[in-house]
Order: structure tokens, then C-alpha cells, then sequence
């Protein structure tokens, strides 16, 4: 974007400059017949020069641009000393000059003072040649002040956008902060900051029922738990047993807190025997685990488990949530500390590899 104001600059000074040229060669071309007019070729060069001084903005290319500089204030030097229309060459000079400076803001007042004092010193004293070209001088002064007023402007214009689009950055980096940080509060739970129910209902609504299974844990006897320790313990053990639930699974299933003392787990997974072995890996872990509070230091609690698996059967996410939920229900009623299969059955791991083999 930047560069593009840059380029347009340079293509506005390059045009005032060929229309003042342009100006130069037209007074120099309707001299009248008697006076020379073997400068018109001077008027040419300076052009081109000028073409080529104005192709490389000094300030991006340094080395190359001031060389272009350094070669254009010497040809026109020697065309100062060549040509006998002495008041337009200088002014040509002042030009190159004054481009030159005008990629360094710090030194273009300067530069516009040197070329101010200079024109005014040498006007002094060419008193006859300003009788005699009048029109041509008033028109190159108006030229350069203008020119120097349209630098100026431009230099601003640029700084103000440069600082402008640096605040609307900032104003962007900060509303994708805030956006990161209230997207991930609708979805994650605060206190164990595992997905939230939101989250778990808008992911079922997302999902087909195949290839995936559900497992619904819930914490068994926590109103007691809380009751013999305190709510605050108990939100300790709730929060650590996420993390136990977390490294029981594997980094593609997703674990939810869908209420109170009850969570969520979604697998994509179909395979029965997968999702048995992960409902009584998490079943295991919760139950071995020494959950600590204040000076408890040895708690522990157990998890119901009902899973429920998508199948062609099954036709939606909801239906197959409904499936879970009776399995655990089913697993609190025939005593907790329990997983509930679909089937109504409870999963027992010692019992269901034989029933396998037979
Ligand atoms: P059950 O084996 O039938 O599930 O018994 P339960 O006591 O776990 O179930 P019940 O539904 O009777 O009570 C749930 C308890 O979970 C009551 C409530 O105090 C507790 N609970 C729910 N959410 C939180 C929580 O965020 N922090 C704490 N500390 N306790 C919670
Ligand atoms: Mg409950
Ligand atoms: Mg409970």
C-alpha cells in the first residue's frame, strides 16, 4: 500500500516536472527566427535526465539513486556553463536539487531555502535577461514553490497514513485477542476448562452418528463427597478430574463437562471393543487416582460410565446421546461405579472376554 503512494508520488512530480519542461522548450522553440536555438537539444537532455533521476526514488535505492543524482547535477552543471539561456538552466539545476532533497523531509526546507536565496541572488543580478524573459522565470518560481508545497503535502499525507495504518494494526492485533479470548470463554468450561456443553451440543449437532461412539460419565455419591468435604474440594477434585480423564484418552477424542459433576466424551470411533477398553481405562484411573485438598491428601471418588456407538441404525447424534443416557442411568441403577453398554447390559471386563471366545 505504501509503496503505491510512494509511486504515485513520483509519477506527480515526474508529470509537474515534464509539463514545466515541456513549458521551458515551448518559449525556447517560439524565439523568433534571428535568435539561436541550438539549446532545444540541452532541453532534451535535461529531460531525459530528469526521466531518470525521477525512475529511482533515492531514498529506496541509495547507491543507485544517488549516483543518478550526482550525474544529473553534473550534466546540468555543464549545461549551465554551455548554454546562453543561463536563467532557465539554473532553474534546472534548483530542480534536480531540489528532487534530490526531497527524499530526505529533514533536509527539503532547507534545500527549498538554498534554492529560495540562490534564484533570488542571481536575479539580482541578471536584471537584463529577467527584462528579456520575464514569463519564462515567473512561470519556473511558480513552478518550484508549487512543487515544493505539493512535496510537503505528500510527505504529510504519507506520514499520517504510515501512523494511521500502524493504529488500525494495532486496533486489529487487539480485536483478534479479544475475539481469540471470548471464542474460547463460550467454549470451554471455567473451572476445568474442558469444552462446555455449548461446545459439546454444537459439535453433536455438527457430527453424524456414524463412526462415532459417546461415553457420558457421572460422578458417583458427589453430593456426599461435597457434604463430608466441602464444595471447594469437591470443585478441586472435579478439576483434576479432567485432567485424569484427559490423559486417559487420546489426543483426538474430545472431552466435555456437560454439567454439574457430569461429563462428555466424544470418540470417533466405532469399534465396541475400543470404546469399552477407553470407558474402563477412564473408570480405572478416576478410581485409582488420589485426588488432594488442603491436608486431604488421599480422596477418591468413582464415575458411572454409559457409552453409546453410531451405527447405520442410528440416525442422528441426538438419538444416539439418548442411548448413552439410558446406559448410564443403567449403570447407577445396578450399583455405580459401573459402565453401561447400549444393549442394557453392564461392561464386565473379566466376563465379556470369554463370552468372546464362546
Ligand atoms: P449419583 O451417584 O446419583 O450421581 O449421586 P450424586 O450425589 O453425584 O448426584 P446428585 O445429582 O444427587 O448430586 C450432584 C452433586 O454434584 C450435587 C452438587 O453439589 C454437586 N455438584 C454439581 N456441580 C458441582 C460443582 O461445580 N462443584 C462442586 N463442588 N459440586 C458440584
Ligand atoms: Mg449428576
Ligand atoms: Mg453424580
Amino acid at each position: 500500500m505504501l509503496k503505491g503512494k510512494i509511486d504515485k508520488k513520483i509519477r506527480i512530480i515526474f508529470l509537474g516536472n515534464m509539463i514545466a519542461l515541456g513549458f521551458c522548450l515551448a518559449l525556447v522553440l517560439t524565439k523568433g527566427p534571428d535568435m539561436p536555438n541550438n539549446q532545444v537539444i540541452y532541453y532534451i537532455l535535461a529531460m531525459m535526465i530528469y526521466g531518470v533521476l525521477l525512475a529511482f526514488p533515492i531514498r529506496k535505492h541509495s547507491i543507485f539513486g544517488m549516483s543518478s543524482f550526482i550525474g544529473t547535477v553534473t550534466s546540468l552543471g555543464y549545461l549551465y556553463w554551455h548554454t546562453p539561456d543561463f536563467m532557465a538552466m539554473v532553474l534546472f539545476y534548483f530542480y534536480a536539487a531540489q528532487i534530490g532533497l526531497q527524499y530526505s523531509p529533514k533536509y527539503s526546507l532547507l534545500g527549498a531555502m538554498f534554492v529560495a536565496s540562490t534564484y533570488f541572488s542571481i536575479s539580482m543580478s541578471q536584471v537584463e535577461l529577467i527584462e528579456k524573459n520575464g514569463l519564462s522565470i515567473y512561470m519556473h518560481s511558480l513552478l518550484i514553490i508549487n512543487m515544493n508545497v505539493l512535496v510537503q503535502h505528500l510527505s504529510q499525507l504519507e506520514r499520517r497514513a504510515l501512523s494511521q495504518s500502524e493504529k488500525i494494526n494495532q486496533l486489529l492485533s487487539q480485536m483478534e485477542c479479544s475475539y481469540k479470548m471470548v471464542s474460547s470463554l463460550a467454549e470451554k468450561d471455567e473451572l476445568t476448562t474442558l469444552y462446555n456443553y455449548r461446545y459439546f451440543r454444537q459439535k453433536l449437532n455438527e457430527m453424524r452418528p456414524n463412526n462415532i461412539a459417546i461415553l457420558l460419565l457421572d460422578v458417583d455419591y458427589f453430593k456426599v463427597f461435597n457434604d463430608s468435604y466441602g464444595h471447594l474440594c469437591g470443585d478441586a477434585v472435579l478439576r483434576d478430574m479432567a485432567t485424569v480423564l484427559k490423559n486417559s484418552l487420546r489426543e483426538k477424542d474430545m472431552v466435555f463437562r456437560y454439567g454439574g459433576e457430569e461429563f462428555a466424551v466424544i470418540l470417533p470411533c466405532s469399534n465396541e471393543q475400543e470404546v469399552q477398553t477407553a470407558a474402563l481405562r477412564i473408570s480405572n484411573n478416576i478410581e485409582e487416582y488420589s485426588f488432594r485438598y488442603g491436608n486431604e491428601t488421599s480422596l477418591h471418588v468413582t464415575v458411572s460410565i454409559g457409552y453409546a456407538i453410531g451405527n447405520e441404525k442410528i440416525k442422528n447424534t441426538e438419538e444416539l446421546f439418548k442411548i448413552a443416557d439410558v446406559a448410564l442411568y443403567n449403570a447407577k441403577d445396578k450399583g455405580r461405579n459401573l459402565i453401561g453398554c447400549p444393549n442394557g447390559e453392564i461392561y464386565n471386563p473379566i466376563l465379556t472376554p470369554l463370552l468372546n471366545v464362546m
